[in-house]
């Protein structure tokens, strides 16, 4: 494969220091996290069509939600749990025996029981104490082991949290019995320097040996944090299709799982030829469109227009692509416009196997840059108009808000 040269080229010019876990345990988050994506909402049945293809990729873990939420989201949870899929299925909950009772009552073998950390959150949020949530964090382990659960421990907001508590909290927590240990950067303040200090700090602390991390991309480093998470021995990135999730979203799975395979060169035991297809699928059930130059997965990932470029595929496509689209189940798209040059003329022509002579070739490439630079951009400024009306106000509308206020006869009372 063409696309493995680059990856053994570079290996041997190098000599990484990487230590990747092996297997990875991928812990999918986009039913959860990524539902909690503003406006996005899955039915049962969707979130099972999702679970059904990540679980066929060979994602070992897939967080179905948060039974307490609503009867419908305890429904799609004992849904997936039922499916009889061979990823594990896990739900979430607070450290309130109410919730643990929930996981247990839906039939997902695997809990995450998550509170807050930091004192920000401990003081304005949770008005606990860090005895508190020690407490209620190591009863709440006990339980779910008591109901025969494995057991994850997430903290909100690990990192900004106080090393102290957290080294005490995640001690308690790990002698009570939890299973796994999640390390969540809510915020996405990490970068992959102070991510590896902190990473082995907390090794020397708490000496985990399932642990976990919950990287948010903020500041678009999501994707380098989990990388070095890895590197430092962790043995389970949280990801989400498309980076879905709450505010700028999670690591994106696409970007995680193609990145360890072709620029780390390590086997991920995941099927990517399903990449394109499940992403298109959660574009089309969450209805957030994937950005045009995502990686991976966006629209213009493997297009060429530019002459240089397009005449660099054409002669061999590692010019300009590190990794094949085949890999990740796409093609390859060459766009002709303002920046086409003739290579990619003489290749379009072949398709009706016609050959031009030079000077015919230069005057048709004259005349398609001229129609480009002319071509009007009303139809694309039409669409952006709709789209923004869209993700101004995701979600209810004020009007159906106030109709739903007013139809409990709430109006009246206010005023
Ligand atoms: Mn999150």
């Amino acid at each position: 494969m063409a696309d493995e040269g680059l990856v053994e080229d570079f290996h041997a010019q190098t000599t990484p220091e990487r230590h990747i876990p092996h297997p990875i345990v991928f812990w999918d988050e986009t039913l959860r996290d990524g539902e909690q994506t503003p406006g996005v909402h899955f039915t049962p049945g969707e979130k099972l069509r999702l679970a059904t293809i990540m679980s066929e990729m060979g994602i070992s873990v897939i967080n179905a939600g948060i039974p307490v939420v609503s009867a419908e989201e305890a429904e799609a949870v004992r849904l997936v749990a039922h499916a009889g899929l061979k990823a594990k299925i896990l739900a979430a909950a607070r450290t309130v025996p109410g919730d643990v009772d929930a996981v247990a009552r839906s039939g997902a073998t695997h809990i995450a029981i998550f509170v807050a950390a930091s004192n920000v959150h401990l003081r304005y949020k949770l008005k606990m104490t860090q005895d508190d949530v020690l407490r209620a964090a190591t009863n709440s382990v006990r339980q779910a082991k008591d109901a025969g659960l494995h057991v994850a421990f997430v903290t909100e907001d690990t990192v900004r949290a106080p090393f102290d508590f957290v080294e005490r909290l995640y001690n308690a927590v790990k002698e009570a019995g939890a299973d796994r240990l999640v390390i969540a950067d809510t915020v996405g303040i990490m970068t992959p320097v102070t991510f590896r200090w902190y990473l082995r700090e907390f090794r020397r602390r708490i000496a985990p040996t399932d642990w976990s991390v919950h990287c948010h991309n903020d500041f678009g480093l999501a994707t380098a944090n989990a990388l070095t998470a890895l590197e430092e021995g962790v043995t389970s990135p949280h990801v989400c299709v498309n980076g879905l999730g709450e505010r700028a979203g999670n690591t994106p799975l696409e970007e995680l799982a193609l990145c360890l395979e072709k620029v780390y060169g390590v086997d991920t035991g995941l099927d990517l030829s399903r990449i394109y297809e499940l992403s298109r699928l959660v574009e089309q059930i969450s209805g957030v469109p994937v950005s045009a130059t995502k990686a991976v997965v966006g629209y213009n990932a493997f297009s060429h227009e530019a002459g240089i470029h397009t005449h660099g595929i054409l002669a061999h496509t590692l010019t300009y692509e590190p990794v094949q689209p085949e890999v990740v189940g796409r093609q390859r798209r060459m766009i002709l416009g303002k920046h086409t040059g003739k290579a990619a003329l003489v290749e379009k022509l072949k398709e009706r196997g016609m050959e031009l002579p030079d000077p015919v070739l230069v005057d048709l490439l004259q005349r398609l840059k001229a129609s480009a630079e002319k071509r009007s951009k009303s139809e694309l400024e039409a669409f952006l108009q709709e789209y923004r009306m869209l993700f101004e106000q995701p979600g209810m509308s004020d009007a159906d808000f106030w109709k739903l206020v007013d139809e409990m006869g709430l109006g009246a009372k206010a005023s």
